[in-house]
């Protein structure tokens, strides 16, 4: 009898053992890094943009996000493709068969969103899924319809921790928070302050490099007001280590290996901390908030005695 027990109680515990390596192996800790590939990695393998391939090379680089763009069939399936015509067809006025005769480069089938999130979440547990819906050109509603189909399969899929929602279309993004209030969305126009978006409950900004550059106050903005940080398409070092020493939190790129590089030899991650920067991007005389004229070089034997014009 006392045999039995201690046989029951060692399975029980192996049991438990084992439940709790599964719910540790399937917890997400999502990287620590600020790089989101844009449409997958893709460049250096040259494999095509917004492929399976591409989200899951993303993912064993552990970038933070992989971006990808969704566009809905005129038979109402949900698709991975960037432009509004996939080969010379017309994503939103052609039926989804008509698709599947024509691979993307690698041999892969056109994705449809189904095939793209369960791939990303499989053997994921560091890559957010970061989710473009594209406007609809043919009309505001059916924008907001495409929106209503992709949180209906995120939820059925049960990919609502691993996904990010990212529209040039506000009422997109709006549509998604009425029916998922805890939605996490960033905008990506560029036309609204991030106390805006505060205002109207959107989690990050996605901006263009440029609005960041054209708005400085922005970042500080964005930060008082918890909206996150991102920044597209930032593909040159220089820009790069600009946005990291302003601690972006994602900073999405079609080079994030060159990121990763970035990021680990940047001056943040050796603990130094951006106090002042001007990117002089104004006509005229220097912001005299930032600079003062030191005149003292007026004097001779001041400076290095360099000639000076
Ligand atoms: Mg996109």
């Amino acid at each position: 009898m006392k045999k039995q027990s201690a046989y029951l109680l060692f399975i029980s515990v192996w049991i438990a053992a084992c439940s709790f390596a599964a719910n540790a192996q399937n917890k997400i800790f999502f990287a620590s890094n600020p790089v989101v590939a844009h449409r997958g990695a893709w460049k250096q393998n040259n494999f095509p943009q917004n492929s399976i391939a591409s989200l899951k090379h993303a993912i064993e680089l552990k970038c933070t996000g992989s971006e990808f763009d969704v566009r809905m069939t005129a038979d109402d399936i949900l698709i991975i493709n960037h432009d509004p015509e996939y080969n010379k067809l017309p994503v939103e006025k052609t039926k989804y068969k008509a698709f599947a005769a024509f691979n993307l480069a690698n041999g892969e089938k056109l994705p449809t969103l189904q095939e793209y999130i369960k791939a990303g979440m499989k053997n994921n547990t560091s890559t957010r899924l970061v989710c473009e819906i594209k406007p609809s050109e043919i009309s505001k509603e059916r924008g907001k319809a495409v929106a209503e189909k992709v949180v209906k399969l995120v939820h059925k899929l049960k990919a609502d921790q691993r996904i990010v929602y990212i529209s040039f279309d506000y009422g997109i993004l709006k549509r998604i928070l009425e029916l998922d209030p805890k939605a996490i969305t960033q905008y990506l126009e560029g036309d609204k302050s991030p106390d805006q978006l505060k205002a109207d409950g959107i989690s990050g900004a996605d901006f263009h490099y440029s609005v960041f550059v054209e708005h400085p106050a922005w970042i500080e903005m964005a930060k008082k007001n918890n909206i996150t940080l991102n920044a597209w398409t930032v593909n040159e070092a220089a820009g790069m280590d600009w946005l990291i020493s302003n601690n972006f939190d994602f900073i999405t790129t079609n080079e994030p290996e060159l990121l990763m590089e970035r990021i680990k030899h940047s001056r943040t991650s050796m603990g130094w901390k951006l106090k002042c920067c001007d990117e002089f991007n104004y006509f005229g005389l220097p912001d005299s908030t930032k600079w003062v004229y030191v005149t003292e070089g007026n004097s001779p034997g001041w400076e290095n005695n360099d000639a000076h014009f």
